[in-house]
């Protein structure tokens, strides 16, 4: 019997999604700004320019957090940078400025508040690790990519090199080889490369190119070599196709059959009733009467007022 039959394909299970929130955290500065993932940073973008197609109408990046890789995506006449914590979409709109080209929405990815077939690309990059329902993401990302949309999605690879060697030598306990999601601490998850694949088969998705990243991140090489030279070598080992990095970037087409809805505006829905929503001032409402604001240029869909 094949591997794949043993298990039951990935679906959506939570009732109560938990979400994870970066409101006012340090993020930025901590994780990024401190220089010590410069060689992550530059893999990534590596990763990045190889899988993004070249040109494309609307692009919708889940997880934006402060605009880090948003300018990776020049070739988009618009950008939906979207992210659950308003600090960081502040952070953002103070980075990529104020512009038609740039819509700012906080929102939470299992209840996108977009019409079905709003986008032609979608970028989910170091966001699923921290999702507890990882299908039910990946079938709302489909609701509203049109028919051919480009989706590249990021996730931590839980057999990864590193785990397959502690494993072996019994320094960790859980196996890298396990199908389903591993949470090894609180809303982090590592996946399985076949779950995430049967994931995204089961979301309409298929795939087009994967490429292993991240493959030296190792803090003595990171003290030894230089940020650039480990993200040139990363660049050649991400050509092997070898699925034993600790994070994985993917290119997936929409091959479900959904009608393209190439309006010439973006198209808010109520995330709770999936009605069109009518613009009053600085707000949204639906026709059902929930209301969602606009704060200082930020659509904020989190909640509804009251
Ligand atoms: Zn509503």
């Amino acid at each position: 019997m094949p591997e794949s039959e043993k298990h039951a394909p990935p679906s959506p299970s939570h009732p109560e999604r938990a979400i994870i929130d970066y409101e006012g955290s340090t993020y930025e500065t901590d994780f990024w700004g401190s220089g010590s993932r410069e060689y992550e940073d530059r893999a990534e973008r590596i990763a990045l320019r190889h899988l993004l197609p070249k040109h494309g109408h609307r692009l919708l990046e889940i997880g934006a957090g402060y605009g880090r890789l948003t300018a990776e995506y020049h070739a988009f006449e618009h950008i939906v940078v979207m992210d659950y914590s308003l600090s960081h979409l502040q952070a953002a709109q103070n980075r990529l400025g104020a512009t038609p080209r740039f819509t700012y929405v906080a929102a939470d990815v299992y209840r996108l508040p977009f019409a079905a077939a709003s986008f032609d690309a979608v970028t989910l990059i170091r966001v699923l690790h921290h999702l507890v329902d990882a299908p039910a993401a990946l079938q709302e990302i489909a609701r509203v990519s049109c028919r051919g949309a480009c989706f590249i999605l990021e996730y931590a690879n839980a057999r990864n090199l590193k785990a397959m060697l502690r494993y072996a030598f019994r320094r960790q306990s859980t196996s890298p080889y396990r199908y389903e999601p591993t949470e090894f601490v609180t809303l982090n998850f590592d996946f399985h490369p076949r779950y995430i694949s049967d994931a995204l088969q089961q979301a309409g998705f298929q795939n087009e190119s994967k490429r292993p990243v991240s493959f030296l991140r190792l803090g003595i090489l990171k003290r030894i070599f230089p940020a650039a030279w480990l993200a040139a070598f990363d660049a050649l080992l991400q050509t092997t196709g070898a699925l034993y990095s600790p994070s994985i970037f993917t290119r997936n087409r929409l091959i479900q059959d959904e009608a393209l809805a190439r309006a010439e505006r973006l198209i808010f829905t109520c995330p709770s009733c999936h009605v069109p929503l009518q613009r009053e001032n600085e707000s949204w409402r639906c026709s059902t009467g929930c209301r969602y604001l606009i704060r200082d240029g930020i659509h904020d869909f989190r909640e509804q007022l009251s």
